[in-house]
C-alpha cells in the first residue's frame, strides 16, 4: 500500500528538500519566484485545486445572475417564468450540494502540495544543520535555529497557503464579478472601476488603526502576565523583606494601565468599526441609486440591480482583504529569506573527496599547531608541540582559557589547524574524511547529554544491533550494575527529559557506558568540574580506568585521581605546552605543574 510519502511526492520523484535550496540560489531576491519554485513538480495538483475551487465556488456567483434573471422574468411578464423558476431553482441546488464533494477535493490537492513543500523546507534545514560546523552551532544560538526551523517554515506555508487560498478567492470573485458586470453594462463597469479603490481604501485604514490599537493591547496584556510571573516567583523574597504592600502597589498600577488601555481599545472599536461599517453602507447606497436610476432610464433591467448590488459587495471587500493581506505576505517573504540564509551557508565541514580512513591506531602529533576563533584576533593556540602515544592517557591540565578544550575539540575534528598540523597515525586530520575517523572515536563531555528515551537506548545511541551480552559487559564496566538492578524497569527506566530523573554521576557514568559499546580506538573525555561525593567520585573514576585502558585518551582533568591515574600529563599555558611528563616527574620538578597543584589543595 502507497504511504502518505508516497502520495504526497510529485510524479518526477524531485525532492523539494533538495531543491529548495537551488531555486533559491537561483531565484536570490526574488521571494515570490522561491515560492512559486517551492510547488515545482506539483503544479498539477495545483491546478486541480483550482479547478475544484471555481466548481465549489461556483454557486455564490450564479445565485446573483439567478436573482436578477427571475426578477426580470417576472417584471417583463416572460410567459417561461414559472419553468425558468423551475430550471434555476434546480440548478442552483445541484451547484451547492456540488460544494461538498468539490471543497473536499480542493483541500486534498491543495493540502497535498502545501504540505509536502512544507515538509521538504523542513528537511532540508534540519539536514542542513546536521551538516553546518560546530562552529557555526557555536556562534549561532541553537534557539534561534529552532525557531528558524518552526516558526519559519510556517511563516512560509502561511504564506503560500494565504496567497494560494486568499488570492485565489480573491482573483476568481473579483474577475468573475467584473467579468459579468462588463458583458452587461460598460457603464456600471467603469462605477465600479472608480469607486471600489476608494471604499476599499478607507474601510481597510480604519481598520489598520483598530488593528494597531488591539496590538498595543495585547502586549501590554502579555507584560502584565510577565510581571505576575515575576511576582509569584519573588513571592519568598518579597515575604522575607515584608515588601507584599510595595508588590500590591505595583502591580496593581500596571493592572489599571491595562484597564485603561483595554477601555480606549473599546472606544476606539466602537467609532472606527462603526465608521468602517458607515462607509461600507454608504457606497452600497450610492452603488443603489447609481444602479436605481440607470434602471429607470432603462439603460439596465431592474432585476440587474440586486446583481450588481451582491457583485459590489463582492469586490469591495475582496479588495480591502488583498490589502489586509499585505503584512502576511510580508512576514513570509522575510522567513523565505531566513531560512535562504541559513541554507546557503557555506560553514559546513568539508569531507566529501577526502580519504576515508579504515583503521585507527590512535598516535596523535600537534605540530606548531596554530588556531584562533572567527571572533578573536588572539591566538588560542599558539604554536603547539604535543606527541601522544598510541594507547597512553594523557591529562590536560591548566588554567581556565589556557586552550584545553580547545585541543580536544580539535581531536574530535570540530576545528582544524590553521598553520603546523595534527596528524593522526601519521596523517593529516585536514586531509581526511572526518566522518570515517570519527567511527572509532567516543567522546565524554563534561555535562552528560542525554536524551528522553531508556536507559538502553541512550546507551547504544547510535550502534544498531548489540548483543546482551556486551551489553551486559559496558554496564558492568561502567559501574551501572548496581543502579540498573535496583531500578524496577531496569535498562528500560525512561530517563526524563535530559536524563533529569537522573543524578550527575549517573548520567557520567551512562555517558561513559555509550563511550564504552563504541569500543573505540580514541577517547575524548571532558571531566566534569561538579563536586562529586566520594562513593561517586570512585564509581567514575573506576569506569574511567575501565573506559581508558588501551586506548588513546586526552582528558580535561580536574581530579587529583584522574591526573595521577594518567600516564603523562600536559600542562597547558597560553596555548602551548609547557610541561610534560609523569606525575612524579612534575611534582619533582617544582615547575608550573607543582605551582598549579599546591594552588588548588
Ligand atoms: P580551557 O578549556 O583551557 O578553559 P578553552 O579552550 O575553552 O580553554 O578557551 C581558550 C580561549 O579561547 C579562551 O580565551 C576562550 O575565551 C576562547 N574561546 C573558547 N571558545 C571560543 C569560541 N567558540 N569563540 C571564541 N573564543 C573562544
Amino acid at each position: 500500500m502507497a504511504t502518505f510519502q508516497d502520495k504526497m511526492r510529485p510524479p518526477h520523484g524531485v525532492d523539494p528538500e533538495y531543491w529548495f535550496t537551488q531555486v533559491y540560489q537561483k531565484y536570490q531576491g526574488h521571494p515570490l519566484l522561491t515560492l512559486v519554485g517551492l510547488y515545482r513538480g506539483n503544479f498539477h495538483k495545483f491546478m486541480l485545486a483550482v479547478l475544484f475551487f471555481f466548481i465549489k465556488h461556483a454557486c455564490v456567483w450564479v445565485l446573483p445572475i439567478v436573482t436578477a434573471n427571475i426578477i426580470n422574468d417576472i417584471t417583463s411578464g416572460a410567459p417561461e417564468t414559472a419553468q425558468n423558476i423551475l430550471f434555476y431553482t434546480v440548478l442552483m441546488v445541484a451547484l451547492i450540494c456540488l460544494n461538498v464533494p468539490m471543497n473536499y477535493l480542493y483541500t486534498d490537492y491543495k493540502s497535498q502540495a502545501t504540505r509536502y513543500a512544507e515538509t521538504g523546507l523542513r528537511k532540508a534545514l534540519i539536514r542542513k544543520l546536521q551538516e553546518l560546523s560546530i562552529a557555526y552551532h557555536v556562534e549561532t544560538r541553537s534557539g534561534r535555529l529552532q525557531s528558524k526551523i518552526m516558526r519559519d517554515v510556517e511563516a512560509v506555508e502561511g504564506l503560500s497557503t494565504q496567497l494560494f487560498l486568499s488570492i485565489l478567492n480573491i482573483a476568481l470573485n473579483v474577475g468573475v464579478a467584473l467579468a459579468v458586470t462588463v458583458t452587461k453594462s460598460m457603464v456600471v463597469f467603469v462605477f465600479f472601476l472608480v469607486t471600489t479603490p476608494i471604499a476599499a481604501v478607507t474601510m481597510v485604514s480604519f481598520r489598520n488603526v483598530m488593528r494597531r490599537r488591539n496590538a498595543e493591547f495585547r502586549k501590554e496584556m502579555e507584560e502584565t502576565s510577565a510581571r505576575v510571573m515575576e511576582m509569584v516567583e519573588l513571592i519568598p523574597v518579597t515575604r522575607a523583606h515584608a515588601l507584599e504592600e510595595e508588590e500590591i502597589r505595583k502591580m496593581s498600577g500596571q493592572l489599571f494601565a491595562v484597564a485603561e488601555k483595554g477601555y480606549r481599545l473599546d472606544l476606539v472599536q466602537a467609532l472606527f468599526g462603526s465608521v468602517g461599517w458607515a462607509i461600507f453602507q454608504i457606497f452600497q447606497v450610492i452603488c443603489l441609486a447609481f444602479t436605481g436610476y440607470l434602471a429607470f432610464r432603462g439603460r439596465i433591467l431592474a432585476g440587474d440591480i440586486t446583481l450588481y448590488q451582491s457583485y459590489f459587495a463582492t469586490i469591495v471587500n475582496q479588495v480591502s482583504a488583498v490589502i489586509t493581506l499585505v503584512p502576511i505576505i510580508a512576514k513570509g517573504i522575510e522567513s523565505v529569506n531566513s531560512i535562504g540564509e541559513v541554507l546557503l551557508s557555506e560553514d559546513v565541514e568539508q569531507n566529501d573527496g577526502k580519504r576515508t580512513v579504515d583503521r585507527v591506531e590512535g598516535s596523535f602529533s600537534f605540530r606548531d599547531v596554530h588556531f584562533h576563533y572567527h571572533d578573536n584576533e588572539k591566538d588560542v593556540l599558539n604554536g603547539l608541540n604535543l606527541e601522544v602515544k598510541q594507547g597512553e592517557t594523557i591529562a590536560l591540565v591548566g588554567e581556565s582559557g589556557a586552550g584545553k578544550s580547545t585541543i580536544i575539540n580539535m581531536v574530535i575534528g570540530f576545528y582544524l589547524a590553521e598553520s603546523g598540523a595534527l596528524l593522526m597515525d601519521g596523517q593529516d586530520l585536514r586531509e581526511i574524511d572526518l566522518r570515517s575517523y570519527r567511527k572509532y572515536l567516543a567522546v565524554v563531555p563534561q555535562t552528560s547529554i542525554l536524551f528522553s528515551g531508556t536507559i538502553r537506548e541512550n546507551i547504544v545511541y547510535g550502534c544498531g544491533e548489540v548483543s546482551e551480552e556486551k551489553l551486559e559487559e559496558v554496564i558492568r564496566a561502567a559501574n551501572l550494575k548496581e543502579l540498573i538492578d535496583s531500578l524496577p524497569m531496569g535498562l528500560e527506566t525512561s530517563v526524563g527529559e535530559h536524563g533529569g530523573k537522573l543524578s550527575g554521576g549517573q548520567r557520567q557514568r551512562i555517558s561513559i557506558a555509550r563511550a564504552l559499546i563504541r569500543d573505540p580506538r580514541v577517547i575524548v573525555l571532558d571531566e566534569a568540574t561538579s563536586a562529586l561525593d566520594s562513593i561517586s567520585e570512585k564509581l567514575i573514576q573506576e569506569a574511567v580506568n575501565n573506559l581508558t585502558r588501551n586506548r588513546t585518551t586526552f582528558i580535561v582533568a580536574h581530579r587529583l585521581s584522574t591526573i595521577r591515574d594518567a600516564d603523562r600529563i600536559a600542562v597547558i599555558a597560553e596555548g602551548r605546552c609547557v610541561e610534560y611528563g609523569t606525575y612524579e616527574e612534575l611534582m619533582e620538578r617544582k615547575g608550573a605543574f607543582y605551582e598549579l597543584k599546591k594552588l588548588q589543595s
